[in-house]
């Protein structure tokens, strides 16, 4: 299988207007038996689960000995063993050892079994959510198509702080006479191109403490590369790219993904913690990090679960998985109808991207191809 991680696609398209775009158990357990006051009780395990459930719903406070069955708020010599049985004192507890085994020992069985279906059940619900189909970019703001997945497809704009499609860059802008403006302008704005770096970092700067998730983002590129006069600071880099993901921009989690499973640049390389801020950014709607999980689990060989990545990835426009898919169905790991379904969402992707506006665009300059 010809299968190779993505590399970590944050192209930077800078024309004039910068234009970046790129994770006690101390139930009370009462004992009836214990509570009898004999020494000879054992308390069998069903009986124990059953108070020990209605001690929770009446939050009884006393405890009883499982030995001597004594009663009161002192009996805090639990057994190390289940965790779920008390006694007043270690010579109680020891003395009671021989009678309890059997039942500490169900007692741990049963509580193995309860934290195991616990996290299968967590790991069910997390995979719900994992291979949700993300809501689609917003649309853009001007012509209200759905915007395109692909970064050439559309612009950041740093002085409104719109993404704007590919056809809406491309269009003439006109002002309120409708004669067309002659100099660049922001088509939703209206507002001239950045003059200067300096200008570039002054929107910037507007656009961060307007909590702009594509500026922070963006800043900590330049952190990360160094560049527009930034000093290389991979620490802050992070920040800022954590900051990103909490206000909504998928695509800083996959970063932080990428440092964690790559380069280790300001972490320590951490495979887990990679998955854990990939999955982060593929939830929030990141292509990339979405494939990059598929390629993931086909490496491990988890075919399934890598189809069901690249299927989500292709119904948000990722022709790479789409390919990808192709590949599986080629081999045997997908089958025709899986095929057949990925074309099948790709074009439905592209029935609600596709615009003449885009294609013309795309058609006049290869840095408007939006699919
Ligand atoms: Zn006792
Ligand atoms: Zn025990
Ligand atoms: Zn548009
Ligand atoms: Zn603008």
């Amino acid at each position: 299988m010809n299968i190779s991680n993505n590399n970590n696609n944050t192209t930077t398209t800078k024309a004039g207007v910068d234009s970046k775009i790129t994770q006690d158990t101390s139930k009370s357990d009462i004992c009836n038996e214990g509570a009898s006051k004999s020494n000879d009780d054992v308390c069998n395990v069903s009986d124990m689960l059953q108070n020990m459930s209605t001690a929770d719903k009446e939050d009884i406070a006393v405890s009883i000995c499982a030995n001597c069955g004594k009663e009161g708020d002192e009996i805090n010599n639990i057994c190390n063993k289940c965790k779920q049985v008390r006694y007043c004192n270690a010579a109680c507890k020891k003395k009671h050892r021989h009678k309890h085994k059997k039942d500490c020992e169900e007692l741990i069985r049963l509580a193995t079994e309860k934290h195991n279906e616990e996290l299968k059940l967590a790991a069910e619900l997390h995979d719900i959510e994992l291979f949700k189909q993300p809501p689609p970019k917003e649309d853009c703001p001007i012509c209200f198509l759905r915007m395109p997945t692909l970064a050439s497809g559309r612009r950041y704009y740093n002085c409104c702080g719109k993404v704007i499609c590919s056809g809406c860059c491309y269009a003439p802008v006109y002002d309120d006479q409708g004669n067309i403006v002659a100099e660049k302008v922001c088509p939703f704005c209206r507002t001239p191109w950045p003059s200067s770096d300096e200008e570039i970092v002054r929107r910037y700067k507007n656009r961060m403490k307007l909590n702009d998730a594509y500026a922070t983002y963006d800043l900590g590129c330049c952190y990360r590369d160094g560049d527009d006069g930034y000093p290389q600071d991979h620490t802050k880099a992070l920040e800022l790219w954590h900051r990103a993901g909490e206000l909504g921009y998928a695509k800083a989690y996959n970063d932080i993904g990428y440092a964690y499973n790559n380069n280790g640049e300001g972490v320590e390389v951490n495979k887990e913690k990679a998955i854990y801020y990939y999955e982060l950014a593929a939830i929030g709607g990141d292509v990339t990090a979405r494939s990059n999980l598929g390629i993931k689990e086909a490496k491990a060989g988890n075919e399934d679960r890598a189809l069901k990545h690249f299927m989500v990835a292709v119904r948000d426009g990722y022709v790479k998985s789409l390919e990808l898919i192709k590949a599986f169905y080629t081999n045997g790991h997908a089958t025709k109808d899986d095929y057949t379904r990925a074309l099948k969402v790709y074009q439905e992707y592209l029935g609600e991207i596709k615009s003449a506006q885009r294609d013309k665009a795309a058609a006049a300059d290869d840095q408007f191809r939006y699919f």
